[in-house]
């Protein structure tokens, strides 16, 4: 598959039907698999061999579906997680442990800030947030001698701050260590990390990937371009024997291409056991075969609903990248040329007050915790997911009161428009 183009890839890529095989992935729900002798078994557990034995590490319908997602991507290995929490934290543990530390982005998701900056913290593993637009010197006085990896998020998701992917995957390169770069809001439909120097992608698949709400899930990608002996010293769980595997060493049985998802997944998955469940793994394919069809309407209405909001007198301000003039124009249209993804936010002049009335006012649009869905959803985070902040903290974290982030589905523009012009109507000043 890998000669294709990206839409061909998203419509047949991963699975390959054998001669009067199903043509469609077949759902595998199976904990168990049978072998016929102890010897044969005995080799998947010395990783001498690949296949299956349990689906808590890997089932079939999984890997047909990572395989996809690795493809499109254009890196060497996948694997689905339960979630995209876990993606990310799977993504970071595998090559991070007791006493390292992490250079990440500031404009990141809630929930992987909490991941990085509590959770792994109490695991001994230490985190320099850095803005996404700071100096390369800036950059460069974030890493330690202990650095083991440096992450930030395409589009961040809510902020949608773009990342400037040469400039960090050049950073992290300087300093040894890989790249890893969350990619869920413009997928690889619209941006390819590891195509700008990034060496680990992650997804939430629960957002424009599946794109139905249906399912939620978790995606990694290695590029197989990170020389891990290069780095021998800093990556030891990479490149010194394993002992709970008869004392293979990954980067060397495995090569470039698969040590970094073989380790996650005979380690991490095995231990922790985040396995996405085959039956969501085949929602999620069937969101894949669409994928490459949806982002682009999903852009064209962020981008017309962005241009709207734009000419109100209610709104303070427009954040989309896909507008001249935005922060984030020039460094969208350099690594998405096509448009990034359907999340836009706004500021309402009149504060909380008003972005309660006019949240109330929506037909259309529904208020959900949700983004990256078929269906427009809205969210006003000063009544909803920063409600415990007062105005002044809300100020200060870069939330407005009167902020809302608007994810724009596959409906037609001039419906959410009209949409959105009778609910600003409500709240005119
Ligand atoms: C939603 C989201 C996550 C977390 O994914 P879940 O599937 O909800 O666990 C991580 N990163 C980004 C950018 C997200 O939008």
């Amino acid at each position: 598959m890998s000669d294709y183009r990206i839409n061909t890839k998203c419509v047949q890529g991963g699975y390959q039907p054998e001669n009067g095989g199903p043509r469609q992935v077949p759902i595998i729900q199976s904990t168990t698999f049978r072998y016929a002798t102890s010897e044969d078994m005995g080799k998947l557990f010395d990783l001498e061999a690949s296949g299956y034995f349990y689906t808590r590490l890997q089932n079939p319908t999984n890997d047909y579906v990572a395989a996809k997602i690795a493809e499109l991507e254009g890196g060497t290995a996948g694997m689905l997680t339960s979630s995209g929490q876990a993606a990310n934290f799977f993504a970071l543990f595998n090559i991070c442990e007791n006493g390292s530390h992490i250079v990440s982005s500031s404009s990141i998701y809630g929930g992987t800030f909490n991941l990085i900056a509590v959770t792994m913290k109490k695991m001994g593993i230490a985190v320099t947030f850095v803005s996404p637009d700071c100096t390369d010197e800036e950059l460069d006085a974030a890493f330690r001698e202990n650095t083991r990896a440096v992450f930030g998020e395409t589009i961040a998701n809510p902020a949608l701050t773009v990342l400037d992917i040469e400039k960090f995957a050049k950073a992290a390169h300087r300093h040894g260590v890989p790249l890893i770069v969350d990619n869920t809001f413009p997928t690889p439909v619209n941006c390819r990390p590891i195509e700008w120097g990034a060496d680990i992608v992650t997804h939430s698949t629960t957002k424009y990937m599946d794109g139905h709400g249906v399912a939620v899930g978790g995606a990694i990608v290695d590029s197989g371009k990170f020389d891990w002996m290069a780095h021998a010293d800093k990556f030891p769980g990479l490149t010194t024997p394993d002992e709970s595997y008869h004392g293979i060493v990954y980067a060397e049985k495995f090569g470039l291409g698969g040590a970094f998802i073989t380790k996650a997944t005979s380690q991490l998955m095995r231990d922790f056991g985040s396995i996405q469940s085959p039956q969501n793994a085949f929602y999620l394919n069937l969101g894949l075969e669409s994928l490459h069809v949806r982002m682009p309407r999903h852009v064209e209405n962020g981008q017309a609903v962005a241009e709207f909001l734009q000419t109100r007198p209610e709104v303070a301000y427009v954040n989309y990248s896909g507008l001249p003039g935005n922060k984030y124009y020039e460094v969208a249209k350099k690594y998405m040329p096509n448009g990034g993804c359907g999340v836009v936010s706004f500021e309402l002049k009149g504060g909380r007050e008003a972005a309660m009335k006019f949240m109330a006012a929506l037909k259309l649009a529904a208020i959900e915790t949700h983004v990256a869905d078929a269906r427009t959803c809205c969210l006003n985070p000063a009544t909803s997911t920063h409600r415990q902040m007062n105005d002044e903290q809300l100020a200060a974290a870069g939330i407005p009161a009167g902020l809302i982030r608007m994810s724009c589905g596959l409906e037609d523009k001039e419906d959410l428009i009209a949409d959105l012009a009778q609910a600003l109507d409500k709240i005119r000043i």
